[in-house]
């Protein structure tokens, strides 16, 4: 019989008992969804972020949904997002009823170009929803300043940059609002899970209704015990977005973890660099920098030599046991967004040949040199 062959996955959580111990003591206290759990996760993402309000919600794109609608965005507005980023990054402001106005990316960035944003904006342009992608901080200080001038909200898509700092900076209360992603493919992860922060208290009390079928009324703990007669006021259409203390439970044990986890990225990040980086034809992600990376996804680009051949390569990867994925979608080109405002498929060019030249390596806690050495190895031979 053949040997089972190893698996190398593009990245896997890293759950164990510490987080085993905290879901057993919530479930043990009863008290399963918006209690101690969830207000000390909180505090500890706002701590890590430095924002004044951290609001656990059940995914980034609820996160991403709630900032629209807390920003007062609707109907005729027009936001400015990424075309290559992934697609809530976009619905959010489609959920809103406002109008997505793409922009190209930076072809060494992958991130949001300052200049191609101040191109796009018009008397009607609200906000603008910057994403941090793949972990890596966008150019804060030039898109702030854009923004500033024009009087245009600033959304950041955190979802990949859990620790990540812009100019020793955390991002997430950089600009006016931040949305975090604990999805499994994240640094750390509650299985589901999202957080919105900001240093903006109306902002906070806005999504905090929001998350919370728009409640608002209900006694605050400073304001002593609740009177067993009051009900809450119901003056906004809310949602149920609230994250469960079982979930916050995990997060809590995996917030312990993040320093480790980047620190690991960050030292596997450099060994692919140092494995990669006198190739041809290979853009490698930038190592450091006033733009912090978390590393979140490892991905490369094939380019002069190598145009063309990504598919190529990631079969012969697939066929080794590494596993990979495109860096993700120049969303203009899906159905949705394509129908909806009939972009013609080769505009934004530099998102397009994004999706189609990249390639996410693995990198996943508990890797070795000689896997990095093995998936390099294979990697070549594509080349
Ligand atoms: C993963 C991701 C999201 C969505 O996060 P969920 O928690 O799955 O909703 C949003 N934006 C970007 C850039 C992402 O990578």
């Amino acid at each position: 019989m053949a040997e089972d062959k190893k698996i190398f996955p593009i990245t896997k959580p890293v759950l164990d008992k510490k987080e085993v111990e905290l879901v057993e003591k919530c479930l043990n206290s009863g008290w399963v969804t918006q209690g101690p759990m969830t207000q000390k996760f909180e505090q500890a993402v706002a701590k890590r972020h430095q924002v004044e309000y951290a609001l656990a919600v059940t995914s980034c794109t609820a996160a991403l949904h709630l900032s629209t609608l807390a920003l007062g965005l609707k109907p005729g507005d027009e936001v400015i997002v990424p075309a290559f980023t992934w697609i809530t990054s976009a619905n959010c402001v489609e959920y809103a009823g406002a109008k997505v106005v793409f922009v190209d990316v930076k072809e060494d960035t992958f991130n949001l170009d300052p200049k191609d944003f101040e191109a796009k904006i018009t008397p009607c342009t609200r906000a603008v929803v910057v994403v941090h992608l793949f972990g890596l901080a966008a150019e804060m200080k030039e898109i702030l300043e854009i923004a500033n001038r024009y009087s245009i909200k600033v959304i950041e898509d955190c979802a990949c940059a859990i620790g990540t700092t812009y100019n020793k900076k955390p991002v997430g209360g950089l600009g006016n609002i931040g949305c975090f992603s604990f999805h499994p493919r994240k640094v750390i992860t509650t299985g589901e899970g999202g957080m919105i922060t900001t240093n903006d208290p109306e902002l906070a009390r806005k999504t905090g209704s929001l998350r919370n079928h728009g409640a608002s009324g209900n006694p605050g703990p400073k304001e002593g015990p609740a009177k067993p007669y009051i009900m809450g006021e119901f003056d906004n259409l809310g949602f149920n977005y609230r994250l469960s203390d079982i979930q916050a439970a995990v997060g809590l044990a995996q917030m312990d973890k993040l320093e480790n986890l980047l620190d690991e990225r960050a030292s596997i990040a450099m060994k692919y660099m140092n494995l990669l980086s006198g190739l041809d034809g290979i853009i490698l992600p930038p190592y450091s920098g006033i733009c912090g990376h978390t590393y979140q996804s490892y991905v490369i680009r094939l380019a002069g030599k190598n145009k063309g051949k990504r598919n190529k390569v990631m079969e012969i990867l697939a066929e080794n046991g590494i596993q990979t994925r495109p860096g993700t979608h120049a969303v203009h080109r899906l159905g949705y967004y394509t129908k909806k405002y009939g972009i013609k498929p080769n505009d934004f060019p530099v998102a397009c040949n994004s999706e189609d030249s990249t390639i996410t390596l693995p990198i996943y806690h508990g890797m070795t040199q000689e896997d990095q050495d093995y998936i390099t190895e294979i990697l070549k031979r594509g080349l």
